[in-house]
This record gives C-alpha cells, structure tokens and sequence, in this order.
C-alpha cells in the first residue's frame, strides 16, 4: 500500500514511542501526587512543557498541553473570544478565514449562537490566500480576536501570517493560527510569525491521536472550557496526559531539527508528482496556491469523474488518499474549502488530495501517478460507483 493521506494522520515514529514507553509503564504516576511516581511524572511534563517552548521560542508556562488540534482551536477561539467579551462587552465580534478548519469554523459559530457574537468570515482568493486588504476590510473596533490558519488541510495553501498578525497587532486585536498542518513543514516561531495563540496537533507529527498544544502568549486571557482540578494552570483542567505530551514534544522536536531538509525534499517530489499528475490525465485542476503551498499536499479536481470513484479506483490499486479532509469523508457535499476558492459544485466533487509524509519516495510518487492516470481514466470511461 502506498499512504498518500498524511495530512488525516500519520503513523507513530519509533522514537516516539520509545519516548513515551516509561511513562505509561514504570513512570505510571499522576503529575498532582505528591509521591516519587507523582514527582517523576510531573519532571518528565516539565521537560516535555520546555521542548515544545524550545522549538515555538516561547516560555514553558505559555504551552497548554490539550487532547488534540480540535481542543485546541476550541480553547483560542471560544476562551479568547469569551475573555475579551467578558472585559469588555463591546468586543463582540470574531474574525476567521473561509477556509478554517470546522474547529474553528463551528467554535466561532458556537459563539453566535449562545454568547451574542458576529462573525466576520474573511473571503480567500482563488488560491485560497488571505490577503493582508481582505482582513483589513472585516477589523472592527469590536473585533474580538482574529483565527486564521497557517497553512490549509484540503489544498496546502499557506497564509501570510506574519503579515496578517502584524495587521492585528497594528489594530491591538489578538491573532490566533491553526498551525495543525503546518508544524513539522513549515517553521513555527511564535515571536517571528507575530502571533498570540497557535495550536498544533500530536497525530499530524508522528505522536499519537489524542495529544495537542495550544501556545498563548504571556497574559492573554483564556477562559478555561474544560473545569476541574485546575492543572494546566487552570487553562485546562484533568489529570494530564503525560506520554501524550512527551510524545508529542519528542516528535515535534525531531519534525522540527530537520525540517528545511525535509520541506526542500519533499517539495521537489511534491513538485514532480504534481506536474506527472497534470502531464499524464487531460483536464485535471491543481487546487490551492501553485507555490505557497504545504510540502506535503497535492490536490487535484479531476473534471468528468467522482472523486469518490477515484478514490475506490486508487485504492483498488494499492494507493491510499482522500477526497479532502478526514473530517468530510463520506460526505456528498462539495468542500466548503473548494466552493471558497471559487470552483464550481459540480468540479468540488471531483476532488482528490494526495498527502506526504516525510518518508515518501521518488518511487512512491512514480508509481502513484500511474495509478492516477489509470483511476481517473477508468473512472471516466466505466463510471465506477461511489461509496
Ligand atoms: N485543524 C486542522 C487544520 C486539521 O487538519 C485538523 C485535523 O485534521 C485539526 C485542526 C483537528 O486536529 P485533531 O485531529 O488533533 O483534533
């Protein structure tokens, strides 16, 4: 089986297993007790606190370790946006992109719905860029925060988030970035992106599901949406996840001591696959930004076929991907994603992407290309049915 569906998940790297390996064995303690197992497990939460700093160059006490990328982005925009409303009632509004992730798409919306806020959803080009004079337009003096991604799951388009956050800043309204995608590719120093909250997802990364980080800069105010016990420094309550967090410092920090050789390798295979697929079969669409772009994220429309059918197709043939995010599987609506970058319903529901880890091969994308050119062709002339 070749995986071209990284971008859902990613296997658990051996390092990371192995880094985790104590602490759901030997070192089983909870980090409140107030034993040596308590103490070992609260020492290995600490260091695992200052990994992640290390690498978003921030301090340990501004990591928030959560369940995952969802909680994460539920945690920014729900408990910013509510901070901010509580301070100040005025602040009642928020602003996202039209291309986040439904955790943070339907956070906002939870906030219209019970806590009386707006929500300003800032329009994308057809690459699926954010331009610094769409967001200007959408900041109001009763912008609460601002969420928009780093780099996006369904087409790979990266965001100018410097320049985005700058303008944030400039109009004193906090910048929240989904970087779930991004991190491992794409670099992720908070003080250089300009950002005051980003949350980044263990599973994308080589650690486990069910492990994430949400970094906030210094005195940001957060209203905490899990209650309890107080840990995490109230920010989230529940005994912590200890091997999570561990496993999710140690794949991160291996994601990210090499990621410029990684990016630079895998963009150039990214890059022939891409021109083999658009090459080989008539009428396909590159989706997303030609350049600005994940490394690890090639997505097409494939006019005249389903892209369910083509998936079934694929996988028949022993390549593994996806008709956009995980999330959406199996739905027969077209991507949201897609309708926002302007491509008609009827081309959306042709979509296939196509996402790399950092082990895939020049003779992996070979031999995927061929399969593409053979999926989509039998598609078209068989018609094979969907799910
Ligand atoms: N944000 C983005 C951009 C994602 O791609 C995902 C997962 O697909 C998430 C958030 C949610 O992360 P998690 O699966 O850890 O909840």
């Amino acid at each position: 089986m070749i995986f071209l569906d990284a971008a859902a998940t990613t296997p658990v790297r051996r390092e990371v297993l192995e880094a985790m390996w104590p602490l759901l064995t030997g070192e089983f303690g909870n980090p409140s007790s107030h034993h040596s197992l308590g103490g070992a497990a609260a020492t290995a939460l600490a260091a695992a606190r200052r990994t992640v700093a290390n690498v978003l160059g921030c301090r340990p006490g501004e990591v928030t370790f959560t369940s995952g990328g969802t909680e994460a982005d539920n945690l920014a925009v729900k408990g910013m946006a509510l901070a901010r409303q509580a301070a100040d009632p005025a602040l009642n509004r928020v602003v996202i992109s039209a291309v986040e992730h439904p955790a943070v798409e339907e956070s906002a919306r939870y906030l219209e719905r019970f806590h009386g806020f707006s929500v300003d959803v800032v329009p994308v080009d057809s690459t699926g860029r954010v331009t610094a004079e769409a967001l200007s337009a959408v900041l109001g003096p009763e912008t609460a925060l601002v969420s928009i991604m780093y780099a996006n799951n369904e087409v790979g388009t990266v965001q100018p988030i410097a320049e985005l956050a700058a303008l944030a800043r400039e109009r004193g309204v906090p910048f929240h970035t989904d970087a779930v995608q991004a991190a491992g590719w794409l670099p992720v120093d908070v003080k250089t992106l300009g950002v005051d909250a980003l949350s980044i997802s263990g599973h994308k990364l080589g650690a486990p599901k069910g492990c994430g980080v949400l970094f906030v800069r210094g005195r940001t105010r957060v209203e905490p949406l899990v209650h309890g016990g107080g840990q995490e420094r109230g920010r989230r309550s529940g005994t912590e996840n200890v091997a999570g967090a561990v496993g999710l410092a140690t794949a991160l920090a291996l994601a990210h001591a090499d990621q410029a050789r990684l990016a630079e390798r895998v963009t150039r295979l990214r890059d022939g696959f891409i021109a083999a697929v658009l090459d080989g079969v008539s009428g396909a669409v590159l989706t997303g930004h030609p350049v600005d772009r994940l490394p690890s994220v090639a997505s097409f429309c494939f006019p005249g076929t389903s892209g369910e059918s083509v998936l079934l197709e694929l996988e028949r043939q022993g390549v593994v991907c996806s008709s956009g995010s995980a999330c959406a599987a199996g739905s027969d609506a077209p991507s949201p994603v897609l309708l926002a970058l302007g491509i008609e319903a009827e081309v959306a529901q042709t979509a296939v992407r196509f996402s790399f880890d950092s082990s895939v091969t020049d003779a992996d994308l070979d031999a995927a290309a061929v399969a593409v050119r053979a999926a989509v062709g039998s598609v078209r002339t068989l018609g094979v049915p969907g799910r």
